[in-house]
């Protein structure tokens, strides 16, 4: 049965001296992945602004004074010129964002025929549509799409102070329905939003427990925008930032952890640290949905000067986590879970 993560081993996780919680999220890391290789993703937003929603992060709410330009659903040929772009820099997954509450059913046909025009390009798909009926899940999961994003943002104790048009377990239904349907889920957070440690080591521990652990954990650090209620929220001290890479590297220790939103203003140093933690994906590309994000020329630069390499299709396909794993190795991960109990 799957071992259940507490708020107390979590806040354990979060409480140890640095050094030591990194040198935990490395061992752990090399045990189900190679250190030197990195997943990429590019991001576009296929439906920009006027989401009905009041994230109060989000330059796309309708209800904020941005100076986001909205846009209706893009036509076919843009999404697959960008597909065929992102393929061209090395994304082994296009993600496409439209800023809704949900999908209506009639807009699912056209989402379906955009999953297997990009997918026929070689590239995983993944969307983030906002809620899912069950229907609408099976439905995508048929036309062929491989991942569905819907982020918990943060714990549920401080999601109301985030987000009030919706509750955090309709968030929880939605990847529930999405599971059922076969599509693999990229669900994590977003730091800096006037969150504590507590909320933190709160959304690690939903995340981990969720009855199939994501395959992929974005961890976005806020990027505040002019209009939002959130523009003026304190930073995020940075190495708090890293601790948060680690501890979720070491509680989802098979998921791809990314370093999402916010890479933007950060150095490479940085970068490097959170690497360090655990981080193994990023998004590439300099748009991430309507923040500013690093291209893919910097990002190559980096990972040159690091040795990392960049996943390709096949070595995604030839993951196998369990085939990795010597006994010996699963052992010193069941002991170090029991370490933390
Ligand atoms: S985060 Fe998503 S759901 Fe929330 S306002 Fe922005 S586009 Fe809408």
């Amino acid at each position: 049965m799957k071992k259940k993560w507490t708020i107390s081993q979590a806040d354990k996780l979060f409480g140890l001296p640095f050094f030591e919680l990194i040198f935990q999220a490395q061992q752990t890391h090399r045990i189900y992945f190679n250190p030197q290789s990195i997943q990429v993703s590019t991001l576009l937003s296929i439906k920009t602004g006027n989401c009905p929603e009041d994230c109060k992060y989000c330059s796309q709410s309708a209800r904020y004074r941005t100076e986001l330009k909205t846009k209706k659903l893009l036509e076919i040929k843009e999404i697959v010129d960008s597909a065929k772009q992102a393929k061209k820099i090395g994304a082994t997954r296009f993600c496409m964002g439209a800023a809704w509450k949900n999908p209506h059913d009639r807009d699912i046909p056209y989402l379906r025929k955009i999953i297997r025009k990009v997918k026929s390009l070689g590239l995983e798909t993944c969307m983030t549509l906002g809620s899912l009926s069950e229907n609408q899940a099976r439905s995508l999961s048929e036309a062929g799409l491989d991942y569905y994003n819907h982020n918990l943002d943060t714990s549920e104790e401080f999601y109301e102070k985030i987000v009030t048009t919706r509750k955090y377990h309709e968030r929880l239904e939605t990847i529930e329905k999405v599971q059922k349907a076969g599509i693999k889920v990229c669900s994590g957070g977003i730091l800096g939003l006037g969150e504590g440690t507590k909320d933190r080591a709160s959304l690690l521990v939903q995340l981990a427990n969720l009855p199939k652990t994501p395959e992929s954990v974005p961890i976005n650090m806020l990027v505040k925008i002019k209009g939002t209620p959130f523009f003026d929220k304190e930073d995020i001290d940075f190495f708090d930032f890293v601790r948060t890479i680690a501890v979720a590297r070491i509680m989802l220790p098979q998921s791809f952890i990314r370093l999402s939103a916010g890479r933007k203003n950060m150095n490479e140093q940085m970068q490097t640290l959170c690497f360090m933690a655990g981080a193994n994906s990023v998004f590439s590309g300099c748009k991430l949905l309507t923040t500013d994000n690093p291209d893919e020329k910097e990002d190559r630069a980096l990972f040159k000067k690091l040795d990392i390499d960049v996943m390709r299709i096949d070595d995604l396909n030839n993951l196998s986590h369990d085939k990795s794993l010597s006994s010996k190795e699963k052992l010193r991960f069941e002991d170090f879970y029991d370490a933390y109990s």
